[in-house]
């Protein structure tokens, strides 16, 4: 190809046989490198077509004569304003021929030879042999030169395409070439001489085809398959359509379009296809799965760019359209009747079938069932028999005819799958339907209403006490004709009902403290049976109630009064718990004594029982009646020995002594404990020196029993050893001494606990307006009384004085015993120079102690502790 310059676009040549065909690709003009962006190309020719890509066709067969034909092609860019003309000039194949052989000798030079790539045209028509090219060497002007080739197409697959002419040098073609086979050839040429000479270096040729449109676009597969929702928006794309041309690439031999040449079924066309890409989209907002749910697509594929004189082929497309659900499903009728038999459970009465129009089997058609009316007791179920879609109604809850005939329910059905609406659609409505339940009359057993009833019965009822009825029902008569009742046996058997009546009565005298009864309560079965032989049962629950079971009894009977008649405080108990128990009321029980006895009361508890005016010494015998707050009440014998106490011989006859009892809330230490072990041997030890002292008549000592009693009781003291004969400390009486320790002057008394060696245990000292109980009648006269002191006396006496003397020690500081507080001091007078005892006890010596300032460290721990006392 050659080319020369013009003004606009370069000049375009194409070598042509003299007669084209209609149709026939004439060459390519490169049509950018005049204009970019050419919008309008025309032809000044009719004859010539040019195409987008630059391709020339005839349109009409066109014959050249042997004088060349000229025409123009006019690029507009309308934007632009820019006009260009590409100038195209057709030469024949023998003006082509001598411009080859000039060209060859216009470009030898440094002694190579060789011409352009040169071009055959795939399925050339011929005539052949075709000459395509001629070669020839500068040194054929001195030699005789014979030209020769090889390579493919000459004596290489395919072979025999090619010759060159021996003394020409001209390449002719033999036969018509496929480019899609053989898209070039290479061959190299030999020049030599007669004589085998080679007076050139060997020239590579290259023969290159020029495509001819002579493959059909095919697809890539038979059948495409795509799906797509339906519903879908139009413009979604659903797939895409690819076709391949086998001609030479980028050119309109491959340049394909798509067109849909038909749709089945043949509705309203729903897909639209990019005729560049191939790409298949939904064109119709329609797309109904349950309308067509599929479709079928015949696609055409045009190469030439769609041209009508292009090759073309057909593929087809499968369309599906894919479920959703877009419809709700429907009853298939407006009301269902169902029967069932009363109290019969987890039965089915009804199938409900539905409709769906969406796909079967899918969760958008798969029904899901509610009973949306008149089960509010929770009777009734709906489940979705899977296997065919249909609504199964059970009965769970026994239902009751008595109650209710008949049951209407308002059952609805929706998808497993929320719905999904079709654009501009309307809501879907939810389908329900009534079911009428039919309840079947059935013969039923007694019915105890109610089925549990709890009964209260207080303990100490008398044996066949009613307390209560419990009845059953037929169901079907609604009364308790002819219905018998029984217990159940091993149950409460303190329990009986009446077998026609129903009545419960006690079988014997409750006690909560026998038998099972201590439970307090008992549940019992009862059957009830009706003349039919049909059973019912019911629960009854009795719970024993506590009775008044006991009447308070006086605790203490026996009782001493002495001569001042203090009032004898009289307390009772009894054994049952609130309200029979306190308060108690106390009152004599006989008429005859009432008149001389008389009881006030004191407390709920307690009362006072003294005799009304003057009565004799001697031994009463009271009745005392004590009733509780449940009005039960009982005698108790009080026995009172009113005696004259002087002589204890009197009051003691008969009448146990009163023993003092250690106090219970005295807790005694590990030393204390010591100390009485101690005191006691200490005591055997001084009894003994004093039997030995009897014997020998040195000290003559009687010790009654009576007096020796008391004086043990006392024992937490010691008994006087030799020492204590020292009338300095302790004057005794020699003559009538019974081992009393008390000593009475006047309005004084002191009392002495002598140990050891006349040392000062603890001084009393008594008021002056202290008595000692009955003994200071007489007169305020000084008298020693041995064993008049009973040991309760001396310790009523003793007691408050240890106690507040204990408790003035403890006004020490730190609320602790101080460590002197039994040491006795003797009075030094005043003004003794001697100062305080204490140690550093006094605030003002305190100053003294600077000294100890100076002391080094380890001393000064002690000093401070010194100082802190
Ligand atoms: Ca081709
Ligand atoms: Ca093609
Ligand atoms: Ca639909
Ligand atoms: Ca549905
Ligand atoms: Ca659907
Ligand atoms: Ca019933
Ligand atoms: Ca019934
Ligand atoms: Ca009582």
């Amino acid at each position: 190809v050659l080319s020369l310059c013009c003004e606009a676009c370069k000049k375009v040549i194409f070598h042509v046989p003299s007669v084209l065909e209609a149709g026939t690709l004439v060459g390519r003009v490169n049509l950018k490198e005049c204009l970019q962006s050419a919008e309008l190309i025309r032809s000044s020719d009719p004859v010539f077509k040019i195409l987008e890509d630059g391709s020339v066709y005839t349109t009409s067969v066109v014959s050249l004569s042997s004088e060349k034909k000229t025409f123009t092609i006019l690029l507009k860019d309308i934007q632009e304003h820019i006009e260009k003309k590409i100038h195209v000039n057709l030469v024949t194949d023998e003006e082509k021929k001598t411009r080859h052989a000039r060209d060859t000798v216009l470009k030898r030079t440094k002694r190579r030879w060789g011409p352009i790539p040169s071009v055959m045209i795939e399925n050339s028509l011929g005539p052949f042999p075709l000459q395509i090219q001629q070669v020839q060497s500068d040194t054929a002007q001195n030699y005789t030169i014979y030209y020769s080739a090889s390579g493919p197409g000459i004596d290489q697959d395919p072979k025999g395409l090619f010759y060159i002419e021996r003394e020409t040098g001209n390449i002719f073609a033999t036969r018509a070439v496929d480019r899609e086979q053989y898209p070039s050839f290479q061959i190299i040429c030999f020049a030599s001489t007669p004589d085998g000479y080679s007076p050139e270096v060997p020239l590579v040729h290259t023969i290159r085809i020029e495509d001819d449109n002579d493959n059909a676009p095919y697809f890539t597969q038979d059948l495409f398959e795509f799906c797509v929702p339906e519903n879908s928006k139009p413009g979604i794309m659903v797939g895409k359509m690819i076709a391949e041309d086998r001609d030479e690439p980028s050119s309109l031999h491959t340049t394909l379009k798509y067109r849909i040449v038909s749709q089945t079924p043949p509705v309203t066309p729903v897909f639209g296809i990019h005729s560049d890409t191939g790409v298949i989209s939904v064109l119709s907002p329609q797309l109904d799965r349950e309308l067509v749910s599929k479709y079928t697509l015949l696609i055409e594929a045009r190469d030439m760019a769609g041209q009508p004189f292009g090759l073309c082929t057909t593929g087809t497309a499968v369309i599906t359209i894919e479920d959703t659900n877009d419809n709700a499903p429907s009853f298939n009728h407006m009301q269902y009747e169902a029967r069932v038999e009363e109290n019969r459970v987890d039965v089915e009465i009804l199938r409900v079938s539905v409709t769906d129009l969406d796909e079967l089997g899918s969760a958008g058609s798969i029904a899901v069932f509610e009973i949306i009316r008149g089960n509010d007791d929770r009777s009734f179920e709906i489940t979705t028999d899977r296997s065919t879609n249909e609504g199964i109604l059970c009965v769970v809850k026994g239902l009751d005819y008595e109650s209710s005939k008949q049951r209407i329910l308002v059952i609805s059905v929706n998808n497993e799958a929320p719905y999904v609406l079709a654009p501009h659609s309307r809501q879907l409505a939810q389908s329900t339907s009534t079911v009428v339940v039919h309840v079947i009359d059935v013969d039923e057993g007694p019915v105890f209403k109610p089925c549990f009833l709890s009964l209260e019965v207080k303990e100490c009822e008398q044996m066949g006490t009613l307390i209560g009825r419990y009845l059953a029902e037929d169901p079907e008569t609604g009364n308790s004709e002819g219905i018998c009742y029984r217990i159940a046996p091993g149950q409460c058997n303190w329990i009986s009902i009446g077998e026609k009546t129903g009545e419960i009565r006690t079988s014997k005298v409750l006690d909560r403290d026998v038998g099972d009864m201590r439970r307090g309560r008992c549940n019992i079965t009862v059957l009830a049976i009706d003349r039919n032989g049909k059973t019912g049962t019911g629960t009854i629950q009795v719970i024993i109630k506590p009775g008044n079971k006991n009447y308070p009894r006086i605790a203490k009977t026996e009782y001493i009064m002495c001569r001042d008649r203090k009032p004898i405080c009289l307390t009772a108990q009894d054994a049952d718990e609130s309200p029979f128990s306190m308060p108690f009321v106390y009152r004599v029980a006989d008429r005859s004594l009432s008149a001389s006895w008389k009881v006030t009361r004191h407390n709920d508890k307690s009362a006072y029982l003294a005799p009304r005016g003057e009565i004799p010494f001697g031994k009463y015998t009271i009745p005392v009646s004590v009733s509780d707050n449940g009005g039960k009440q009982g005698v108790t014998y009080v026995t009172v020995n009113y005696c004259d106490c002087d002589t204890p011989s009197d009051c003691n006859e008969d009448i146990p002594r009163v023993i003092p009892r250690a106090s219970s809330n005295v807790t005694l230490g590990v030393w204390a404990i010591l100390a009485m072990i101690l005191g006691s041997l200490l005591l055997l030890l001084i009894l003994i020196t004093i039997c030995g002292c009897s014997g020998s008549g040195v000290m003559r000592r009687q010790v009654t029993d009576d007096c020796a009693n008391h004086n043990l009781i006392i024992s937490n003291t010691e008994a006087p050893g030799e020492e204590v004969m020292d009338h300095n400390i302790i004057p005794l009486q020699s003559t009538n001494d019974q081992g009393g320790y008390g000593i009475k002057t006047g309005d004084q008394q002191t009392f002495e606990m002598v140990k050891g060696k006349g040392h000062t245990l603890e001084s009393v000292k008594g008021g002056g307006h202290q008595t000692l109980g009955s003994v200071k009648e007489g007169g305020g006269q000084p008298m020693v009384d041995t064993c008049r002191y009973s040991y309760s006396e001396w310790h009523n006496f003793t007691h408050p004085r240890l106690g507040e003397k204990v408790h003035l020690c403890r006004q020490d500081e730190e609320q602790k015993h101080s460590e002197d507080y039994l040491l006795s001091y003797n009075y030094e007078g005043k003004g003794s120079l001697a100062g305080s005892v204490g140690c550093c006890s006094d605030q003002h010596e305190e100053e003294a102690l600077d000294f100890l300032d100076q002391l080094e460290p380890k001393f000064r721990t002690l000093a401070e502790t010194c100082v802190k006392r």
